[in-house]
């Protein structure tokens, strides 16, 4: 192993996004019934008529974010091949029970999908048709939740446990798991090939499940899909290198690109799957109190000078809740 990938873990997850339909509905979803912290209320920067809704744990942790593009009225997408079709958030195991007595509360249809390599699985969709499942794991109580939300510190979600990419030939995706981001070898069970982020540390979403489906239809972007899933690069300067490295493999990568609260780099891996690599400064805390971090709708600096014409665009995220989310213990 030389000095670069022994300093510099890549693997494990920075955030997924993801395409949804209606803002207050995935705010009440998210924020609410799952019990994860917006960390930031923006807008997308392409399109400042549409908000970016960033969840997380407390101070919005690389690996434990999860994003939104809430377009109202966006119709809904199909999961399959060349996707990632299932977002798996880590929980302790012993709180698998209160996980399924609160969505059975709320009314949040839900199923077991497991066991999966030992572990216990709850799987559901969120008000979009988006794949979630909880998985139980181990490593989660180690790391903190958020713990002033709507569901007790004990139980809440620690962060990504992993991603499900449907894929039609899983040996390519591999190769850019392992040759590229940081991933040890696959390892099969049932169909489902998983691999391991190579990292000495206890990170969330350290995990990357490939289910081959050589026959399925390709899945099409829309509400209820997911739009990217990123890795994590510790600096700008590794994301660089890397840039270099997936570059030199073939793939079409583009620039470094400023996210704000992250540095970015995005490619198409060879099934499909939009692959970006992000770095983990600077972190939401960049633009306003780490305290306050979700609570105002922040712009960047180019957008301020439209703020009034935009908060006015913008549709409310108050709404009634579609789930009685009141704290069930
Ligand atoms: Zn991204």
């Amino acid at each position: 192993m030389n000095k670069e990938t022994a300093t510099a873990p890549f693997g494990a997850l920075h955030h997924v996004t993801a395409f949804a339909a209606d803002p207050a509905r995935n705010l009440d979803f998210y924020g609410r019934v799952l019990g994860l912290r917006l960390v930031k209320l923006t807008v997308n920067f392409d399109d400042p008529g549409t908000y970016h809704l960033y969840y997380g744990d407390e101070v919005g942790s690389p690996g434990t974010i999860m994003t939104f593009f809430p377009v109202p009225g966006l119709p809904r997408g199909f999961r399959g091949a060349g996707q990632a079709t299932q977002t798996g958030f880590s929980v302790p195991p012993a709180s698998m029970a209160f996980w399924r007595n609160r969505l059975a509360m709320v009314g949040v249809p839900h199923g077991d999908a497991g066991p999966r390599f030992g572990a216990e699985v709850i799987a559901l969709e969120d008000p979009d048709g988006l794949g979630i499942e909880l998985v139980a794991d181990g490593k989660a109580a180690s790391r903190p939740g958020f713990a002033q939300g709507d569901v007790p510190a004990e139980h809440a979600i620690r962060g990504f446990f992993g991603m499900t990419l449907q894929v039609h030939d899983a040996s390519r995706t591999a190769a850019v798991l392992v040759n590229l981001l940081g991933y040890a070898p696959g390892v099969e069970q049932n169909g489902r090939l998983r691999f391991a982020a190579l990292r000495e540390d206890d990170a969330p979403g350290a995990v990357v499940d490939l289910v081959e489906t050589p026959d399925a239809d390709r899945g099409e972007d829309g509400a209820g899909t997911v739009h990217h899933i990123a890795f994590r690069a510790p600096d700008v300067a590794a994301q660089e290198a890397l840039r270099r490295r997936i570059a030199a493999a073939g793939h079409r990568v583009t620039p470094i690109l400023d996210r704000q609260y992250f540095r970015s780099i995005y490619f198409r891996e060879p099934n499909g799957v939009l692959f970006e690599v992000a770095s983990d400064p600077p972190g939401f805390a960049v633009d306003e109190p780490a305290e306050a971090i979700g609570e105002r709708l922040m712009l960047p600096a180019w957008l301020e000078p439209q703020r009034r014409q935009i908060e006015r665009a913008l549709p409310s995220l108050e709404g009634r809740s579609a789930f009685e989310t009141q704290r069930v213990a």
